[in-house]
């Protein structure tokens, strides 16, 4: 059995962004010569999320909305008065998912049509990982 792991780094300029990320993944998949397997990808954050959906910009404005109606930035969450300003993003964290696992068929990810693995950052403009874990033979 092989297992390969690899990790993917991102320091976004704004807060929140939304990574499509489906690129990199498939060549840590190509690298890791898995032909039939599965691979994790996961947030190593609780502040950011990984998702499979389409790459289509006014979905991708949809979500950021609707992330931000169920969970707005706002300054009265009880987790603030630990210090910290990013209620929101954990809870995004939460609506979004922190990880997605994709089948491996024949040496490709076994996508459905127009799928796209995204990297979703709540709480961004720091270093922040994603882990991309695959095993298989
Ligand atoms: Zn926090």
């Amino acid at each position: 059995m092989i297992s390969y792991t690899e990790y993917l780094v991102f320091n976004t300029r704004n807060r929140r962004d939304y990574i499509n990320i489906t690129a990199d993944v498939e060549k840590a998949l190509d690298k890791s010569g898995v032909r039939e397997g599965l691979c994790l990808v996961s947030a190593m954050h609780i502040t950011a999320g990984v998702y499979v959906n389409d790459a289509e910009s006014g979905l991708i404005a949809d979500i950021d909305e609707w992330a931000d109606r169920l969970a707005p930035l706002g300054p009265d969450y009880r987790h603030h008065r630990t210090g910290e300003d990013n209620g929101d993003a954990h809870l995004k964290n939460l609506l979004i998912g922190s990880q997605v696992v994709l089948p491996v068929t024949e040496g490709k990810f076994d996508f459905g049509p127009w799928q796209q693995v995204y990297y979703a950052e709540f709480d961004g403009k720091r270093r922040k990982r994603v882990i991309v874990k695959i095993i298989g033979e």
